[in-house]
C-alpha cells in the first residue's frame, strides 16, 4: 500500500536529515496513548527538573561534508577530546581506503593501476566493493560503482569542471569503460580483477555510510550503548538520547517561503540515509543536471525525485547498505524504486517534485515506521 500526499512547495533546495542541526528529539512513542503517557511523564519530569543525562558530542569536517557524533551516558573516561581524536582517526582510515578525492588512497592507486590481472586489496576496500556489486545486482545495474568515468565527465568528480553538457561522443567513450560486470572480486585473500585497464571505480555513494558504520563500531568498542553517529545525511543510532528517549531524526523540506515541513522519526538501533539531487547539481540552458548518473544512458537521471530516505535496522554495515540503497532507489526512479523497496521490504521515503509542490511517497515498511512520525 502506498501513501501519497502533497506536502508543500519547493524553491530548489530540499534539506537533509539533520538532527544535529536542529537538536530535534521527540517525546512521542508509537501508540497514541503511549504518547500521552510520555507527555504526562514529560510534564511531571519538567516539573521536577527534566533529567538530562551526561552526553559527549563532537562534530567536524570530513569527506567534503561533516560528521556529528553524540554519545549519551558515555563510558567512564570518554571526554570530547578523546572522542574527537578517535572518530577522526576512524574516518581517516575510511578515506585512506576508499576516497577518490585523495590521490593517495588505496582506491585512487587502484584506479591508476592498469593491470587486468588479480590485484590484492585490503579487506576494508573489498567489503565496500562487494557491497557495490551486490547493490548492482539488486538494482539491475542502476547502481554501479564503475560509473566513475561518467561522474567525472559530467563534472561531479574530484576535479571541478565548468557546468557543461558533454558531447555525445565523450559520453559514448566513457560508457565503454562502465559496467559492473567488468569487475570480478575474490574474498580470500581479497583481490580484484578488472576486464579493462581503464576502469575507474567510484564508491562515493557508499562513503558516508561506511564512515557512519566505522564510527559506530568504534563507539561500540569503547562500550558506548547510546549514540548517534552521522556523516551528513547518513547515520547510525543506538539506544536512547540523553533524555532517555529515542533519537529524533529529522527529515526536513524547506519551501519557498521557508516554511520547513518536518518529519521526526524517533529511532533507535537503526541506520538512516538520505540521497538527494538538491545538494550537488548544475543547471545549463535552464535544465537541471543531477549528480546521480544512469549507467545505462550515461546521463544524469531525469526525473522528479528530489530525495529518497532509507531506514534500516541497525548494526554491522547497515548505514553503508542504507546509503547505497538510497542512491540505487533514486537512480531507479519512483516507479521502479518503489517496486524494489516493496519487493525487498525496504523502509523508503520518496519526495517527488510536482509542478505545484512536493509529493511524499512511502513504502509499506516505511509507513509502519511513520506511524511514529511527529508533525
Ligand atoms: P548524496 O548523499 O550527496 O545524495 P549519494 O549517496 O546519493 O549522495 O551519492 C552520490 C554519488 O554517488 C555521486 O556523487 C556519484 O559519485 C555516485 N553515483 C552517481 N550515480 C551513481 C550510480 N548510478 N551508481 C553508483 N554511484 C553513483
Ligand atoms: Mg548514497
Amino acid at each position: 500500500m502506498l501513501h501519497y500526499r502533497v506536502i508543500g512547495d519547493i524553491a530548489g533546495a530540499v534539506d537533509q536529515v539533520s538532527p544535529y542541526l536542529r537538536g530535534a528529539q521527540t517525546t512521542w512513542s508509537r501508540r497514541r496513548f503511549v504518547g500521552w503517557l510520555a507527555l504526562a511523564v514529560g510534564a511531571l519530569l519538567a516539573a521536577c527538573g527534566a533529567p538530562t543525562d551526561p552526553q559527549v558530542e563532537v562534530t567536524g569536517p570530513t569527506m567534503g561534508t561533516y560528521y556529528a557524533v553524540k554519545v549519551a551516558r558515555p563510558p567512564a573516561g570518554l571526554d570530547a577530546q578523546t572522542l574527537q581524536a578517535g572518530v577522526e582517526l576512524v574516518l581517516k582510515g575510511v578515506i585512506d581506503a576508499i576516497s577518490t578525492y585523495d590521490p593517495q588512497s588505496e582506491l585512487s592507486r587502484l584506479n591508476r593501476n592498469p593491470s587486468t590481472d588479480w590485484v590484492p586489496i585490503s579487506s576494508e576496500l573489498y567489503a565496500v566493493l562487494a557491497e557495490g556489486q551486490r547493490l548492482s545486482r539488486l538494482s539491475d545495474g542502476a547502481f554501479d560503482i564503475t560509473v566513475g568515468p561518467l561522474i567525472n565527465l559530467w563534472g561531479f568528480g574530484p576535479q571541478p569542471k565548468a557546468d557543461a553538457v558533454p558531447s555525445a561522443e565523450a559520453i559514448a567513450a566513457a560508457r565503454e569503460r562502465v559496467g559492473y560486470d567488468k569487475l570480478e572480486l575474490r574474498a580470500d585473500p581479497p583481490a580484484i580483477r578488472r576486464q579493462r585497464g581503464d576502469i575507474y571505480i567510484d564508491v562515493s555513494a557508499l562513503g558516508e555510510g561506511e564512515g557512519a558504520d566505522r564510527m559506530a563500531a568504534y563507539l561500540e568498542s569503547l562500550g558506548a550503548t547510546d549514540y548517534m553517529a552521522a556523516v551528513a545525511g547518513t547515520m547510525r543510532v543506538r539506544g536512547n538520547n540523553a533524555k532517555r528517549l529515542a533519537w529524533g531524526i529529522a527529515i526536513e523540506v524547506p519551501d519557498p517561503s521557508d516554511r520547513a515541513v518536518q518529519r521526526i522519526l524517533p529511532l533507535t538501533d537503526s541506520a538512516v540515509s538520505t540521497s538527494g539531487d538538491y545538494r550537488n547539481f548544475f543547471k545549463a540552458a535552464g535544465k537541471r543536471y543531477s549528480h546521480h548518473i544512469d549507467p545505462r544512458t550515461g546521463n544524469p537521471v531525469e526525473q522528479r525525485l528530489a530525495s529518497v530516505s532509507v531506514v534500516a535496522p541497525g548494526g554491522g554495515d547497515s548505514a553503508r547498505r542504507a546509503d547505497g540503497l538510497a542512491t540505487a532507489l533514486i537512480v531507479m526512479g519512483e516507479e521502479r524504486g518503489l517496486a524494489l523497496a516493496e519487493s525487498q521490504g525496504l523502509a523508503a521515503y520518496f519526495i517527488v517534485r510536482e509542478d505545484r509542490g512536493l509529493r511524499e511517497v512511502t513504502s509499506t515498511a516505511f509507513a509502519r515506521i511513520a506511524a511514529d512520525l511527529v508533525h
